[in-house]
């Protein structure tokens, strides 16, 4: 991302920034070190792909709620209530989180890398938690309605040794 610098005599110690048509403008102290400023200026950075990641993830949430909903009318009889379902850029242990309560269900955005079934793997995953917020018998046996769950918890357990939660 293209910056650009400007030393000030007024400003005493802290930096701004601010992202102007996608050029990151650095407001910094005159005088402050090279090495100093480059730490803050990359922290900057960091921080706004994140949330340009974010955003981008999360930029068509209708079509993965269609996708949600389909799945939950071909394996629940659609009878599970989903409030919504959203990409965490956070996420880069856990593939899945659901908050059973609420109707709520986070995916990891490297899901968006993988193939889509095993993206659905995971939403099927999440869903059965709704009615089943463990990992007993019965939480199996509804996961596994979904044909190609067993390889895509092959698949998932060879990319990082981890299962959605
Ligand atoms: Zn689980």
């Amino acid at each position: 991302m293209e910056t650009k610098i400007k030393f000030s005599q007024n400003r005493r110690k802290t930096v701004g920034s601010r992202i102007i048509s996608g050029v990151m403008h650095i407001y910094a102290p005159a005088g402050m070190p090279e090495h100093q400023l480059n730490r803050v200026i990359d922290n900057f950075r960091k921080r706004f792909e994140k949330k340009q990641m974010k955003k981008e993830l999360n930029s068509n949430p209708e079509r993965l709620l269609e996708i949600t909903n389909e799945l939950n009318r071909k394996y629940f009889d659609g009878k599970l209530e989903v409030k919504s379902i959203t990409y965490s850029g956070e996420q880069d242990k856990i593939y899945g989180v659901c908050h059973h309560k609420r109707g709520d269900i986070i995916i990891s955005y490297r899901l968006k890398e993988m193939p889509d079934w095993v993206r659905n793997y995971v939403i099927v995953h999440e869903l059965a938690h709704l009615l089943q917020p463990n990992h007993s018998a019965d939480f199996w046996n509804l996961v596994n309605r979904y044909k190609l769950a067993e390889r895509a918890r092959g698949y998932l357990i060879a990319k990082q040794g981890l299962d959605p939660d």
